[in-house]
């Protein structure tokens, strides 16, 4: 017998009277399960991790059943595009999976090999079976029932659940700030989410756009190699070395306050000013931490500053962040006029029965750990198991 099916959890199933299709579908060819987690990243394994604990099983044959659909063909999430000199020592203090550390690692090493081979043991310690490569093309209402079910289409089959919780990140939706003469420039336009290393810009003049800590990790790692131009839109606000407590919470509620509102999530970067880190230490220290004011058009062979001013550029690097990579829901219509999703607590506030996780304040690994385990809660306290914690065991080790 397996630990979460030990646990308990599987005496208070109430469900299978009320909801007598919850194995079965009129559709044969749909799976229909319980709970379907869009995404295996942090958030995702987080969520599925959090599932098996409380008694569910990926087998959509089992009385509490899940599954997780995961786009990219092998574990790791966003890690696994990473740039290779984003190390295990560089990494923004990264916060491991629930119910298991990582373990030991070079501190050299990139981050991108070590994170997804993490997530492959994570993946195969607590049986999660995620499915991949599965790309989610939908996600849609199945009827007017407002406790029906909702589709899923993909382009590995179509699933049905009474829940979907969507943990699809932010990587592969770059943000690329439109600018006036962007397609007459000469040289080459590139996002961070493309960027491999430094040596390719090799005695080149490089326009670094963004006011976050990858494009201060850039600057200080292309200015080694190439002449470097920083340009930001706002004057920075540089925070403490460490960011405080009080800081963080407030800029977490900024978030918060966002998204319930159905704005965009915005980054947290956005309502604080940005960390003093050890690359900014570093570009200052040699004389290369100097911020412009955003240019205001791009020219063919470079960029006009306000007042007229030119800089003559190779490559412009933008690194301007990413936005919710959430397409796939737009057919429950939840989009608001301010153009996001109304969200609290990681549940979506006009349709609860999904879950944002990895979304608006949850968009750190710390972040999208809670998110998990709070959206299986909420799954839990649906079903009725009430508000208890679960017993303090982990899912089935492997
Ligand atoms: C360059 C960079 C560095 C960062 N460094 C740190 C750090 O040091 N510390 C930190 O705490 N945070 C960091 N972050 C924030 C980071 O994004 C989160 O911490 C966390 O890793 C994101 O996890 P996630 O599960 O939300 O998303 P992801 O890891 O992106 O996982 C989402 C998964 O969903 C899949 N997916 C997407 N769309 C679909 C679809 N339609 N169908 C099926 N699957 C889909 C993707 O393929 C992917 O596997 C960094 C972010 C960036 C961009």
């Amino acid at each position: 017998m397996d630990a979460a099916r030990a646990d308990g959890d599987r005496d208070t199933h109430t469900d299978r009277d009320t909801h007598p299709d919850r194995n079965t579908h009129p559709h044969r060819d749909t799976h229909a399960v319980d709970v379907a987690v869009v995404g295996a990243g942090q958030a995702g394994l987080s969520a599925a991790y959090h599932l098996r604990r409380r008694g569910f099983e990926p087998d959509p044959a089992a009385t509490r059943s899940f599954v997780v659909l995961d786009a990219e063909r092998s574990p790791g999430g966003a890690w696994q595009h990473r740039w290779e000199s984003l190390r295990m020592e560089t990494v923004n203090g990264i916060h491991e999976l629930p119910g298991f550390a990582v373990p030991p690692a070079d501190p050299r090493a990139s981050a991108r090999d070590v994170l997804p081979a993490y997530f492959d043991e994570y993946e195969r310690r607590f049986d999660l079976r995620v499915r991949r490569p599965v790309q989610v093309s939908s996600v849609q209402r199945e009827d007017a029932d407002p406790r029906g079910r909702l589709r899923i289409e993909s382009d590995a089959g179509t699933w049905s659940a009474r829940w979907v919780v969507n943990a699809t990140g932010t990587w592969r939706r770059p943000f690329w700030p439109h600018y006036p003469g962007a397609a007459s420039f000469r040289g080459r336009q590139l996002h961070v989410h493309d960027y491999v290393s430094a040596e390719e810009f090799a005695g080149q003049r490089v326009v670094i756009v963004g006011a976050g800590i990858s494009a201060v990790q850039l600057l200080d790692e292309i200015s080694r190699v190439a002449d470097t131009f920083w340009v930001t839109r706002d004057e920075l606000r540089w925070d403490a070395d460490e960011f405080d407590t009080a800081a963080r919470i407030a800029a977490i509620a900024g978030v918060e306050d966002r998204v319930r509102r159905g704005l965009p999530p915005g980054s947290v970067i956005s309502v604080t000013g940005l960390r003093w880190n050890r690359w900014a230490e570093a570009a200052q220290e040699r004389g290369v931490l100097v911020r412009h004011p955003m240019f205001e058009r791009i020219e063919p062979d470079g960029v006009r500053l306000p007042g007229g001013v030119r800089e003559r550029a190779d490559v412009i690097l933008w690194a301007t962040g990413f936005r919710a990579d959430i397409p796939h829901l737009a057919p429950l219509g939840l989009r608001t006029a301010a153009g996001g999703i109304r969200v609290a607590n990681g549940r979506a506030l006009d349709d609860p029965r999904l879950f944002l996780i990895g979304y608006g304040p949850s968009q750190s690994t710390v972040g999208a750990n809670r998110a998990g385990r709070d959206a299986v809660r909420a799954i839990a306290s649906d079903l009725g198991d009430g508000v208890r914690s679960p017993r303090r065991r982990s899912p089935a080790v492997r």
